[in-house]
C-alpha cells in the first residue's frame, strides 16, 4: 500500500494525501482517512473468487428480493465487471507496489539519489532533496498504471466526468502538495533511526501531533484546492438537516456540501476533521440522486461518526498499528540490510537510501495486518448504522433503499466474497448492512 495504492483512488485529494501518508511511514492512518473520511460505501468492491462473486451478486440482488431500487441487467453485467476489476486489481496494484519499491532498491537508484541529496549541506535540504527525487521517481513509474486505474477505467465505466488534463493537473498538483509536506515525517524518521535504539516507539508518539495537524487542516486548505466546499444550496434540505443536527446536538454550520461530481459521478457522504475544522461532507451527486428521507439516513450515519468521536478511534487505532509494524520491521530489516548491503550500497536503516526497502516492508506489513483495521473499522460503521437508524426516524425500507441506490450508482457488489469483506472491507458489506436496518427498531 505505498503511493500507488492511493494513486488509484479517482478522487485526486487521496493522491496528496497519500504522498503525505507516505511519507508518515504510517500507512494505516491513510487507510483510517479513508474510513474517517467516510465513503458510506466501499467504492473498491471485491473478491478473489470471481466466480462466486458472481454468484453472490446474482442471488444478492434476486434471490433474496433485496431489490428496492432495481437495475437494468445492462447495469448489472458493468456492476459485474467493475467488481471483478477490482478485485483482481487490489492484487495487482499491491505487487505493482513492491515491484516499483524493489526496482528503484535492487538498481542500486535509491543510493545514487542518496549520493547527490548529500552534496546538500543542511540536512533537512538534503533530505528533502532525496525524498522529493525518490517520490518523483516512484510517481512517474507508477504513472502508467495510475492513468490506466485512475482515468482510463473510470472512464470505461462511465464514473469521469474530467478531461485527461484535468484529471492529470490535478494529479499533480496532489504529487506537489505530498513534495511540500511529506518531507517532515521522513526528516523525523530518519533523525530518530540514527539516534535512538527505540526509535520505532518515539516516532509514533511523535507522529501523533503531525497527523492531529494534517486531519486539522486537509479539509481547511487541501480538499478546498479541488473541490467547492458550500452551505447546502437546497434549503429545504437544509432545514431537515438542521433539525436532525439539532436532535443530535450538532452545529448546523459544521455541514457542507461539496461539488465532487466536478471529479467522478460517484455518490458519497464523510466525516473529517477534528476541533474546529470537524465537518460533514456531502456530495452534490448524493443530493442529485436521493430523496431527501434517504439523505437524512447518510446523514443520521454520519453524525453517528461525528458524535462517537471515530476520528479520535481510529487515529488511536492507527498510532498502535503504526507502534506494531515498525516494531516488527525494527526486529527483521536489519537482517535483510546486511545480507543485502552490496547490492542496495548502504548498510544501515539510519542509511536514507534505506527508504524504498522501508516501505516495502510497511506495504506487506499493512496488507497482512489489514483485516484487524477493517474490522475495528467496520465496528464503527455498523454502530454508525444503528445511530443513523435512531436518529433520522426513516423507516428501515428508506435506508435500505440508500444502500442500494449507492450498490447500483457506484457500482458496488453488495455481497462479496466473505473473505474479501473480511480482509479488504472498511465497511460491512451493502447486503448486511440492508438486511440490518430493514430488521431494526430503533
Ligand atoms: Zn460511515
Amino acid at each position: 500500500m505505498s503511493i500507488r495504492k492511493l494513486m488509484t483512488d479517482p478522487a485526486p485529494i487521496r493522491f496528496a494525501l497519500a504522498l503525505i501518508v507516505l511519507a508518515l511511514l504510517i500507512l494505516p492512518i491513510s487507510s483510517r482517512a479513508d474510513t474517517l473520511a467516510d465513503t458510506a460505501v466501499d467504492t473498491t468492491v471485491g473478491a478473489v473468487d470471481t466466480v462466486s462473486a458472481d454468484n453472490s451478486i446474482a442471488s444478492g440482488t434476486e434471490s433474496s428480493g433485496t431489490s428496492l431500487y432495481p437495475m437494468s441487467p445492462e447495469r448489472k453485467a458493468k456492476l459485474i465487471s467493475y467488481s471483478r476489476f477490482n478485485n483482481i486489481w487490489r492484487f495487482v496494484d499491491f505487487f505493482i507496489s513492491l515491484a516499483i519499491l524493489s526496482l528503484i532498491l535492487f538498481t542500486g537508484l535509491s543510493a545514487r539519489m542518496r549520493d547527490i541529496a548529500a552534496k546538500v549541506r543542511i540536512r533537512f535540504f538534503s533530505v528533502w532533496l532525496f525524498f522529493a527525487m525518490f517520490a518523483i521517481a516512484d510517481y512517474l513509474l507508477g504513472l502508467p498504471f495510475s492513468i490506466y486505474r485512475g482515468f482510463i477505467v473510470e472512464s470505461d465505466f462511465g464514473f469521469m466526468n474530467q478531461t485527461f488534463s484535468e484529471w492529470f493537473s490535478e494529479n499533480l498538483l496532489g504529487l506537489l502538495i505530498g513534495l511540500i509536506i511529506g518531507v517532515v515525517p521522513v526528516w523525523f524518521f530518519y533523525w530518530l533511526v540514527g539516534r535512538m535504539k527505540r526509535w520505532w516507539l518515539a516516532f509514533s508518539l511523535g507522529a501523533i501531533p503531525f497527523a492531529v495537524l494534517m486531519i486539522v487542516i486537509v479539509p481547511v486548505f487541501i480538499a478546498p484546492l479541488f473541490n467547492k466546499f458550500e452551505p447546502l444550496k437546497d434549503k429545504q434540505l437544509e432545514a431537515e438537516i438542521l433539525t436532525l443536527a439539532e436532535s443530535a446536538g450538532i452545529e448546523g454550520s459544521d455541514v457542507f456540501q461539496v461539488n465532487g461530481s466536478k471529479q467522478s459521478s460517484k455518490i458519497n457522504a464523510y466525516v473529517t476533521g477534528l476541533f474546529n475544522t470537524k465537518r460533514i461532507v456531502l456530495y452534490d451527486t448524493m443530493i442529485d440522486n436521493f430523496t431527501h428521507g434517504e439523505i437524512r439516513f447518510v446523514m443520521g450515519h454520519e453524525m453517528g461518526h461525528y458524535l462517537m468521536n471515530h476520528m479520535w478511534w481510529g487515529l488511536g487505532l492507527a498510532v498502535i498499528f503504526i507502534m506494531f509494524a515498525l516494531w516488527l520491521m525494527d526486529k527483521t530489516i536489519h537482517g535483510i540490510i546486511r545480507r543485502f548491503k552490496n547490492r542496495f550500497r548502504f548498510e544501515r536503516l539510519s542509511d536514507l537510501a534505506s527508504l524504498p526497502l522501508v516501505l516495502i516492508f510497511l506495504t506487506v506489513i499493512s496488507f497482512v495486518f489489514q483485516p484487524i483495521n477493517n474490522s475495528a473499522s467496520r465496528y464503527m460503521e455498523h454502530q454508525s448504522d444503528k445511530f443513523g437508524m435512531d436518529i433520522s426516524e426513516v423507516s428501515g425500507e428508506t435506508a435500505a433503499t440508500a444502500f442500494d441506490k449507492l450498490s447500483v450508482f457506484n457500482l458496488s457488489d453488495p455481497d462479496p466474497h466473505p473473505l474479501i469483506e473480511f480482509w479488504f472491507y472498511s465497511h460491512p458489506s451493502l447486503k448486511k448492512r440492508m438486511e440490518f436496518v430493514k430488521g431494526y427498531h430503533p
